[in-house]
């Protein structure tokens, strides 16, 4: 159906890449591109191997959007899927204007020297990507990206409208390491370290990071501690159903990761501005992520289940009254690995990836603009979720939550 570049080669680029090649109905032609070269030599000798698929792989600096053009043009991509990290989205979304290329990300632009999730520097590109008739897709991970189309998929055929929305993030993963993120360390410290805002009554309530512990009984996982944090499908979910009264955001963490979180950011190891050490500038966030392990070398040792989902209340549609669902998918980090070699957090990531980018490439998401996921129709998204190795279930609760 088309031909793809997928552009960054980390954990979530690598079960990704490897679902594309199972789609190659969808994805003819797929070119990966990284900043190291051999490690989409690496991830195209597992997809050979495990799918017989051969992809095209190309060294590639994100930040430089004449190369970029240059890649597009050579591979004849329709559609670009940014799997590197936030702070290349602008300069990609750039150079798939000026080659004429569909774009689609799953995080947020973050500038590297402020820790600020805010979506207002993509949302500017709306008329430029209107004008060029091009679609642009923002946040197609998991969270963002499954639970703004689990809230998108009530809202179409459920419910009227929606009061609340918590979304909950629980990872009962675990590994023999004593602390080590599931993505990016330093783009995950970022955000587990930054103020908690969550969305109520038209404005954001601050609370200071990691105060605010809930215990919550989940699906397939059992008890577990979340934390309510700041996450970016907040802006989004608020700006596109204005209805909502209050939007929330919660992560599980073991005390162990929020101990050895803590005594790093108090002495000083999260910072992401440059201090000087014997002459040189370094940027301690930068230095930690060089010590601490890569997240998709954990992939074997990780066992365990991964929860993700949204309560959500509003009145229904069907006008009996006010309702709350609990929508979500349970995902086994070992079966993610038989599968396509990857831990669960880079597969929730990776999947909805390739399943977004496959709604571009069918056509059902080619309205030229800037878009979120809860903007777009649901519907074969969440059928591709179900066939594709996220599986999902909805129940209706007893009452709002009353945590
Ligand atoms: P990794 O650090 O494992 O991979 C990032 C990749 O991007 C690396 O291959 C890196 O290259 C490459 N890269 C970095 N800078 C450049 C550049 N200037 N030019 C070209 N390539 C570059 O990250 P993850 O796979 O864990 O995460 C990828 C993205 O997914 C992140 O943006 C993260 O925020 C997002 N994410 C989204 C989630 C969601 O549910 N929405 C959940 C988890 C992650 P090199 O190897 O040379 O460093």
């Amino acid at each position: 159906m088309g031909k793809t570049l997928v552009v960054g080669a980390g954990g979530v680029s690598h079960a990704a890449v490897h679902k594309m090649a199972m789609n190659s109905d969808i994805f003819t032609e797929i070119t990966l591109a990284s900043r190291t070269k051999a490690k989409c030599d690496a991830i195209a000798a597992s997809v050979k191997e495990r799918t017989g698929v051969t992809i095209k792989t190309a060294a590639l600096d994100a930040m430089d959007v004449a190369a970029t053009v240059a890649l597009i043009k050579e591979t004849g991509a329709e559609i670009l899927v940014n799997l590197a990290l936030p702070y290349q989205d602008l300069k990609l979304m750039d150079a798939c204007l000026e080659a004429g290329c569909h774009y689609l990300d799953t995080a947020n632009y973050e500038p590297e020297d402020v820790a600020k999730f805010e979506y207002h520097w993509q949302w500017a590109y709306q008329d430029k990507f209107k004008a060029a008739g091009l679609t642009a897709i923002l946040g197609s991970g998991f969270d963002p990206g499954v639970t703004s189309v689990f809230a998108k998929w009530l809202r179409k055929h459920k419910l009227a409208t929606i009061r609340q929305i918590d979304v909950l993030d629980a990872n009962g993963g675990s590994n023999e390491q004593a602390f080590a993120t599931n993505f990016n360390p330093e783009i995950n410290l970022r955000e587990v370290l930054a103020e908690a805002r969550h969305w109520e009554n038209g404005a954001w309530q601050v609370t200071p990071a990691m105060t605010h512990k809930v215990e919550f009984d989940f699906p397939g996982i059992g008890p577990k501690n979340m934390y309510l944090m700041y996450h970016e499908e907040l802006e989004s979910l608020s700006t596109h159903f204005p209805e909502i009264e209050r939007a929330r955001f919660w992560m599980t963490f073991g005390d162990a990761y929020i101990t050895h979180a803590k005594v790093l950011e108090n002495v000083g190891m999260t910072r992401i501005d440059p201090v000087v050490h014997n002459g040189v500038e370094i940027i301690p966030i930068q230095f930690l992520k060089t010590l601490l392990p890569d997240p998709g070398t954990l992939a074997e040792e990780t066992k365990g289940k991964a929860c993700i989902g949204d309560i959500v209340t509003g009145e229904a549609k069907d006008g009996s009254g006010e309702k709350t669902y609990y929508i979500y998918n349970i995902c086994d980090h070992e079966e993610c690995f038989r599968e396509v070699g990857s831990q669960a957090v880079s597969y929730t990531t990776g999947v909805p990836a390739m399943i977004g980018a496959a709604q571009v490439l069918k056509g059902n998401w080619r309205e030229p603009g800037v878009w979120n996921m809860e903007q777009l129709d649901p519907d074969d998204f969440m059928d591709m979720l179900n066939k594709h190795g996220l599986p999902w279930q909805v129940h209706e609760l007893d009452g709002p939550v009353t945590f």
